[in-house]
């Protein structure tokens, strides 16, 4: 069992169509009056986002009826499979808050039993070792408008092909000349049961058989029987696979297994202007067109997981987008929509200043260091207040000034009086710029001493509040803005995709400034930059140096910017 925490178990467990074919079958007494669910990920590579919807699928209904959950790896190839990825899906599954228990199982261990049941299929006549080359075989195959044709060797005896299927096992035959066959209808409307192909011989190291096996069982095959050897009772996967029901059922009904699954295939997550596909993830990583599988820029869950998601907003988002029947693309919005709505709760308040514009307060006393107090959260009264350090030269955020401001503009320009957050009002009395190139260097300004804490005693309004940093206690950040990866809603179906990779995706401001506050801060931990955005702290960090990532704006910004451009 996993061990289902109760304050995990849901109040008000989500509904759909899967919930009601379990629940009616619990009913009816059907697979015995058990639930048993998997989730079977092959370790070819890292979980994404869709696999999150597949888990919180699979493992919310063993929370829910208080039922077991499989982590099955299905490792049935042994040419791109690795124990790299086999640990970081279990780091994944965890960090999503999920348990399996005891109930970690690879299909590779199932390897002598699916040879067993292959005989058997063999002996019954279900089941023979074709000679045809892949080529001929495709060729045989027909199409959606023609029946496939039955391959010469299709009625070799049944001791031909125990004798043959044995030799193929002992290493008998090269790579691709034989394989083992179903023996089903070349003439069926499916495709998938014209004699579907049951093993192959091919020569390579597993990672966990290493080279005990050269013939290994093709994914349609070992899928029924790994669930049924497991007892599952709901096999729960994406619609690609409803053409392939009618094959599992056959591999379940014509072997000897112990009890007979069934195939539920539900939509997969599409989201927008993402790209999900462990191979074309591969190929971002290898070709270094991201940092690796865990940059933030990626849909990966460690990915997602470095850029500041917390599980609790990746599990809300799958719970909302549903469990349907029909295929639909998720707008990365409402992701994104996730983790702002939990870290507004959860996220304390800090200033850092990203893009630093030097002020000097020349009314407030040199060599002066006060400690104002500001609120750490104002959605959540018991995170308290802290003390922030303030003096007479502080840095603002440079976008907050402007020296010929348009009529809207309300934040900082000559002559211009602004509240410091929890400070004092200031007031804008000179500018100082670079002589060579009239950039703006620093501002001058005076503060109103009566106005401390941020409000002023004779009812004067200001229209902005600026957040703002000691120069002199405030702590150097590098601080990594991240944009879309792609420039385009799917990605996935360009044949080059590489051509759509947004080229400011990444956006690295070495400059910026925090407040001290943040000494120490630990790599994951997450904060309200105040105006900016969610960040948290960038596993790059070490004891003297502090990198974050922005985990997402404040505000959807993209949907306006697209508004405006007429995308
Ligand atoms: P990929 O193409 O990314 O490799 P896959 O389906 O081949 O996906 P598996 O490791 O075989 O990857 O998937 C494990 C489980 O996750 C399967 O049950 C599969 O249906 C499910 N899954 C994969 N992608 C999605 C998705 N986008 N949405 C929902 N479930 C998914
Ligand atoms: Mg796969």
């Amino acid at each position: 069992m996993p061990t289902p925490s109760a304050d995990r178990r849901p109040e008000a467990p989500p509904r759909d169509f899967i919930r009601d074919i379990v629940s009616q079958d619990l009913v009816s007494g059907k697979h015995g009056g058990k639930v048993h669910t998997r989730f079977p990920p092959e370790p070819n590579g890292y979980l994404h986002i869709g696999h999150a919807k597949s888990i919180c699928l699979n493992f919310g209904i063993a929370l829910e009826y208080a039922s077991p959950c499989n982590l099955r790896f299905d490792d049935t190839n042994p040419t791109k499979e690795d124990i790299e990825y086999v640990t970081a899906i279990q780091t994944d599954v965890k960090w999503l808050g999920f348990d399996w228990g005891s109930h970690v199982y690879f299909a590779s261990d199932y390897f002598e039993q699916l040879y067993g049941f292959a005989v058997e299929l063999i002996r019954k006549g279900k089941a023979y070792v074709d000679s045809l080359t892949a080529d001929e075989i495709r060729e045989h195959r027909g199409t959606l408008t023609e029946p496939g044709r039955e391959s010469p060797y299709r009625h070799r005896s049944v001791d031909e092909n125990i004798d043959l299927f044995a030799r193929m096992r002992a290493g008998e035959f090269a790579d691709g000349s034989v394989v083992l066959r179903a023996k089903i209808d070349m003439a069926s409307g499916n495709i998938n049961m014209r004699d579907p192909v049951l093993y192959r011989i091919r020569r390579a190291t597993h990672y966990r058989t290493a080279d005990q096996w050269c013939i290994y069982p093709l994914y349609d095959y070992a899928h029924p029987v790994s669930d049924a050897i497991e007892g599952i009772t709901h096999s729960l996967c994406t619609l690609e696979f409803e053409d392939h029901r009618p094959f599992y059922d056959w591999v379940l009904d014509n072997t000897s297994v112990a009890c007979h699954p069934q195939q539920i295939e539900f939509a997969k997550l599409n989201l927008s202007y993402t790209m999900m596909g462990k191979r074309k993830l591969i190929e971002m990583v290898q070709g270094q067109h991201v940092s690796g599988w865990d940059d933030p820029r990626m849909p990966t869950i460690c990915g997602l997981r470095r850029r500041g998601y917390t599980p609790e907003s990746v599990r809300n988002f799958c719970e909302r987008i549903g469990v349907a029947k029909r295929e639909n693309v998720v707008d990365i919005a409402n992701l994104e929509h996730a983790i702002r709505e939990d870290l507004n709760v959860r996220a304390p308040r800090v200033m850092a200043v990203l893009n630093p514009l030097k002020v000097v307060i020349e009314n407030y006393p040199d060599g002066q260091v006060e400690e104002v107090d500001v609120i750490n959260n104002p959605e959540d009264s018991s995170a308290g207040t802290r003390k922030v350090p303030f003096g007479r030269v502080l840095y603002i955020e440079r976008d907050d000034f402007m020296e010929d401001p348009p009529k809207k503009f309300f934040r900082l320009s000559p002559g211009k009086e602004v509240r410091l957050r929890c400070a004092y009002f200031i007031k804008c009395t000179d500018v100082v710029k670079d002589p060579a190139t009239g950039e703006v260097t620093e501002l001058r300004a005076s503060y109103d001493p009566a106005t401390r804490g941020g409000d002023s005693p004779d009812g004067r309004k200001v229209k902005a509040t600026l957040h703002w940093v000691s120069a002199e206690r405030a702590l150097d950040a590098e601080v990594r803005l991240y944009d879309r990866l792609f420039t385009i809603e799917d990605p996935a179906a360009e044949d080059n995709y590489l051509d759509h990779l947004n080229p400011h995706s990444l956006e690295v401001l070495r400059g910026a400034k925090a407040e001290p506050s943040l000494a120490g801060a630990h790599a994951g931990a997450r904060y309200q930059f105040e105006r900016l955005g969610y960040f948290c702290v960038d596993s790059d960090s070490s004891a003297g140096r502090l990198v974050f990532n922005r985990t997402v704006s404040l505000r959807d910004t993209w949907a306006k910017i697209q508004k405006n451009s007429g995308i």
